[in-house]
């Protein structure tokens, strides 16, 4: 499991016939309480729990998870991880939190058709993604998590609820699938996506200053040129309408 920093640990997502999230440890390791930053794709938990373990984290140090959306690919073996470590709290969005507090699985799937697919590709029942939300954010936060401060941005757009951490002297974001290398973004035609909105919230992200993007798929970059995060909006703009 690479070390980004002595605060921020990488778990590479497995993608295989469909992506699997990154996930990121945030904290410092002395302090014994750290947090897991997403969860992955349905059976994507077990190798998640062991590289955490190899690289010499005591599973009780988890201490919540916080997820920047919902979409399977991110909360798919999120049940998995909880046997694991069942103390942990569930922090989200408060738009997602309140859908999956009520059985409402619209987000995970993002559509009907795919529900479909996912539920014979993996034997997942209706009601499977029913979870109790620990802590429900809104954006605006400033979180001390183990030592270190992250500040939550609300970035609808690709989802409801998604949210961004922010790690302002590190410079540091994590943007869940909003946006991610090679002047990529998170796609917006699943339930709750919006064009315009995913616009205004690339554009608040291009006001923040990042070195180092770890977005929830595909390369994460350490030196982030300048003006990246407006640059890529710029180029998706005439889509974003
Ligand atoms: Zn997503
Ligand atoms: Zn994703």
């Amino acid at each position: 499991m690479p070390k980004i920093t002595e605060e921020v640990y990488y778990i590479p997502g497995q993608d295989e016939f469909m992506p699997d999230a990154h996930a990121y440890i945030l904290g410092k390791p002395s302090t014994q309480n750290l947090t897991l930053v997403e969860a992955g794709l349905v059976g994507k938990g077990s190798y998640k729990i062991q590289s955490i373990q190899k690289a010499g984290i005591e599973l009780s140090w988890i201490k919540r998870v916080i997820m920047t959306h919902t979409h399977l690919d991110h909360i798919g073996c999120l049940a998995e991880i909880q046997k694991k470590i069942p103390w942990a709290e569930l922090w989200m969005h408060r738009l997602e939190a309140e859908l999956l507090e009520q059985g409402d699985e619209r987000t995970v799937y993002g559509m009907d058709m795919f529900r479909g697919f996912c539920e014979e590709q993996f034997g997942l029942k209706p009601g499977a993604f029913k979870f109790k939300v620990n802590q429900k954010l809104q954006g605006g936060e400033t979180l001390d998590l183990g030592g270190t401060t992250w500040e939550v941005i609300h970035i609808p757009g690709h989802s409801l609820g998604s949210i961004g951490l922010y790690h302002r002297s590190m410079k540091i974001l994590i943007p869940g699938d909003v946006v991610y290398a090679d002047y990529a973004i998170g796609r917006f035609d699943l339930y709750g996506a919006n064009g315009p909105e995913l616009k205004r919230s690339l554009m608040r992200l291009a006001e923040l200053e990042v070195d180092i993007l770890l977005p929830g798929h595909n390369q994460i970059v350490k030196n982030l040129p300048k003006g990246y995060i407006l640059k890529t909006a710029r180029q998706w703009e005439p889509y974003l309408k």
